[in-house]
């Protein structure tokens, strides 16, 4: 009893002090680039400029595009990851109890600037960010009844750095007495993720939701260990993505292989694209070397789980239902005992990171790192 009761006043607490306004400021943006792969990119760069900025960062919602809707779907960034956890690292709030809590006295209608690195051009004014032109950057905004009178064309000031003096510059031109938000077109970071801010991966936890979806999947379907977790990304969007990689040295999140500056390999089609052959070589050698039970297969398109049960007998090949959820499917690729993904893809690099602070190994398609020459 007394438990529960010290359990709701902190709980109590935590509402009073957490829903007053953090007068150095808030950062909020739309997740307007990519799919959850990329979002997820530049999430850990905007969590890290708002840390830098010392002002507090609003959760956006996940932008999801969905075959049956017209426009975006914003989903609450809670759906999928524990706020509490990212409280370790910095402050945060999400959207929607910043919108419904705090806006109406923090960010009244009439002070709603939207932040751009340069005017958007193709939209209907010049010298204007258009925040709210085209999909999904209307209908995010509108998620929440957000409109905007003026824009404030930030550029050349960077959001890309560290330390005092970003913080300074930024503090200089939009000090947060007379710009409580600073609410971004875009997100605020870089795309893929920096070097800088992979390891902000910790942070980010699954759910209570997802972690029992998860957990009951892995009781119900799995069933035995070791299991080998694979990403096939092998949809249309990905094979002509694919066919220009000739003389790109790197792409996408290929950095998660090959290394920041290329250093453990180069970029070629194969791992970009692995055929089915290499595919099924790769998790042959990779079930063998774990003494793999299962091998759980994630894809946007094909499985090839005929194709793995014809090469390995002894081995259950397990995937979701039919209209697979991509979370459910990268929440079971990182609880995995090995996983091997596709380097190129972000998708894939949200799992690695999140294996790599759990300690947990990762290995690609198509990739054998280099090895360094021993001293
Ligand atoms: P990237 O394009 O591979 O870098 O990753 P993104 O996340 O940006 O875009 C790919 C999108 O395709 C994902 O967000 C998912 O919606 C979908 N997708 C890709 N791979 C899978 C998968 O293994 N399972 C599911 N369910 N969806 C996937
Ligand atoms: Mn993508």
């Amino acid at each position: 009893m007394l438990l529960i009761l010290l359990v709701w006043i902190n709980s109590l607490t935590w509402m009073v002090t957490s829903l007053e306004q953090d007068t150095s400021g808030y950062v909020v943006y739309c997740p307007c680039m990519g799919r959850f792969g990329n979002q997820a990119d530049q999430f850990l760069g905007a969590l890290a400029f708002a840390k830098t900025l010392n002002r507090t960062l609003i959760l956006p919602p996940w932008v999801e595009y969905r075959p049956a809707y017209r426009t975006s779907v914003q989903v609450p960034f809670d759906t999928y990851f524990k706020v509490a956890s990212l409280r370790e690292y910095h402050r945060v709030i999400t959207m929607e109890t910043f919108m419904k809590h705090l806006a109406p006295t923090v960010w009244p209608p009439e002070e709603r600037f939207s932040f751009c690195p340069v005017a958007r051009s193709h939209s209907p004014k010049t010298n204007d960010c258009n925040a709210k032109y085209g999909n999904p950057f209307g209908p995010f905004w509108d998620t929440f009844g957000i409109d905007f009178v003026k824009s404030e064309i930030f550029g050349p000031l960077p959001y890309d750095g560290q330390g005092i003096h970003l913080k300074k510059k930024w503090d200089e031109r939009f000090p947060p007495e007379k710009f409580p938000v600073l609410s971004f077109t875009a997100p605020p970071s870089s795309f893929p993720v920096q070097k800088i801010h992979v390891g902000l991966q910790k942070y980010v936890k699954w759910s209570n939701e997802y972690e029992q979806k998860a957990k009951d999947f892995i009781k119900t379907t799995i069933v035995e260990r070791p299991y080998i977790g694979i990403h096939l990304r092998n949809g249309i969007d990905f094979k002509r993505a694919c066919d220009h990689i000739s003389d790109a040295p790197r792409m996408f999140a290929s950095a998660q292989c090959l290394g920041y500056s290329g250093e453990k390999g180069k970029l070629t089609k194969d791992i970009c694209f692995p055929s089915d052959d290499i595919v099924i070589r790769n998790v042959k050698k990779e079930v063998k070397r774990i003494k793999a039970k299962v091998v759980f297969v994630a894809s946007d398109n094909r499985y090839l789980i005929k194709e793995f049960s014809a090469a390995m007998k002894k081995v259950k090949f397990v995937k979701q239902p039919s209209d697979a959820s991509p979370h459910l499917d990268l929440a079971l690729l990182g609880k995995a005992d090995h996983f091997i993904g596709n380097c190129i893809s972000t998708f894939s690099a949200f799992v690695k990171r999140e294996r790599d602070a759990n300690n947990l190994s990762t290995s690609f398609f198509a990739f054998e790192p280099k090895k360094h020459d021993e001293l």
